[in-house]
């Protein structure tokens, strides 16, 4: 069993009862979403290109800096609105909600966790305003492994000399600031595990090839190349040799919001196939009036709200300060699958029609399955899972 949360003096709340703060930046984010967003979702997967008036405005509602303190020019919000962000973007579109789930849950909230005053002062303001970051810990011989990384650092005066290749980063094509993971002292293992910020425009660093996707096209994800990267000693975030923790315990928050974008897409895939099924006549009548469609629509709404209610819980016991790794482990693992099947079912309900691109539920049908294998694979969620029941 995971570890009851401790008791609360108040009469708890639903979990997915909102404040009115709260309903108010859902519906925000959910208008931008259906308004703004979601008559260019074809033609942005179709092109695997997000678009740059999209992202501005991404920045100008203030979504790209959500936990940012006001004093940095963010909003001073909470990781359950994060959740909310992601999980609201990602009903329309799973591209734009990793967009801001790696700026916000990863690369804002290392710096705002880890940073030194120095460093905040100079870059929150940015992240909040117009800067998008990246978050480069993956390698071609490190996915699951991460800490097996081969990029090296090396001090040189005051700076350091990063060298070695990332694969696979999110946020890489726009992004004008990199959260690198680096090796400064190979011989004491993952303890010389090292974060660093590096400026797109550092000398010795460049975005390398973009990847061709199967789903978030829309979403860059790219090589970053370093060769002798020059970054200022000033920019190592948190302490040196303290990379692996930063890593470990990011990803662990992290992937709450994955699990949220697969909520939200999941959410997506059953609106589509509810409105569908009540319009599409076979045998005299609309589809819902099939028992055979109710009950597959019943099944998919139960576990949709069986994955948010594990999303809400990990992302609250987050915010309260409660132990939450076994539970955002559970709500990556389950609302991925929840999210694949979910999209899998709505193309069935749709048929024909539900495997063209005509319709929007094939996308999502393959934007789901990235959620399995990001921030944490599958096995790996059940491995963090299996530790703690088994002790
Ligand atoms: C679209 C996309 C975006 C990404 N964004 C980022 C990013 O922004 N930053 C970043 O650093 N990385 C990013 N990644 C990398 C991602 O985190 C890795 O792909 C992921 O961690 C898996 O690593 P891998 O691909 O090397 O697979 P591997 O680790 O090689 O795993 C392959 C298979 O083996 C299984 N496996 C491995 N080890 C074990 C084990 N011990 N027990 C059981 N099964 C195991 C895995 O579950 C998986 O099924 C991204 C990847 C993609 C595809």
């Amino acid at each position: 069993m995971a570890a009851l949360p401790e008791t609360v003096d108040t009469a708890p709340l639903p979990l997915t009862a909102l404040t009115e703060e709260e309903k108010f930046f859902q519906s925000t984010v959910r208008k931008f979403a259906r308004e703004e967003i979601r008559p260019y979702v074809r033609e942005m997967d179709e092109a695997g290109v997000f678009r740059k008036d999209l992202l501005k405005e991404m920045f100008q509602l203030g979504l790209m800096g959500i936990e940012i303190p006001e004093e940095f020019g963010g909003q001073g919000g909470n990781f359950f609105q994060c959740v909310l962000a992601v999980e609201a973007l990602a009903e329309v579109d799973p591209s734009a909600a990793v967009i801001v789930d790696v700026q916000n849950t990863i690369a804002n909230n290392i710096l705002i966790r880890w940073g030194s005053e120095e460093l905040k002062r100079r870059y929150l303001p940015k992240l909040a305003h117009d800067t998008v970051a990246a978050f480069g810990l993956s390698e071609a011989g490190s996915g699951s492994d991460a800490f097996a990384l081969a990029t090296r650092a090396t001090r040189q005066g005051d700076h350091y000399l990063l060298t070695g290749r990332k694969l696979w980063i999110t946020n890489a094509g726009e992004a004008g600031l990199y959260f690198v993971f680096a090796n400064a002292n190979p011989e004491a293992g993952h303890r010389g595990i090292t974060c660093f910020l590096v400026e797109r425009g550092f000398p010795g660093f460049q975005v390398g090839k973009k990847e061709d996707k199967l789903g978030i096209r829309a979403s860059s994800t790219c090589e970053l190349i370093m060769d002798e990267c020059r970054v200022p000693a000033a920019n190592v975030v948190g302490e040196l040799g303290k990379g692996y923790k930063i890593a470990i315990e990011t990803l662990n928050e992290g992937r709450i919001a994955i699990g949220s974008q697969m909520v939200g897409l999941a959410q997506g895939a059953l609106g589509h196939a509810i409105a569908y099924a009540k319009q599409r006549e076979q045998f005299g009548k609309p589809i819902a009036d099939f028992q055979g469609v109710q009950f597959e629509l019943a099944v998919m709404a139960t576990e949709v709200e069986a994955a948010r209610l594990l999303v809400y819980n990990a992302a609250r016991m987050r915010d309260a300060g409660l132990p939450f790794v076994t539970e955002a482990a559970m709500a990556k693992y389950f609302a991925s699958q929840v999210g694949e099947n979910t999209a899998s079912r709505a193309v069935e309900i749709l048929g024909g029609v539900g495997f063209t691109k005509d319709y929007p539920v094939e996308k999502l049908y393959r934007d789901a399955k990235i959620g399995r294998i990001y921030e944490g694979t599958s096995n790996m969620q059940k491995i963090t899972i299996a530790k703690q029941i088994l002790g």
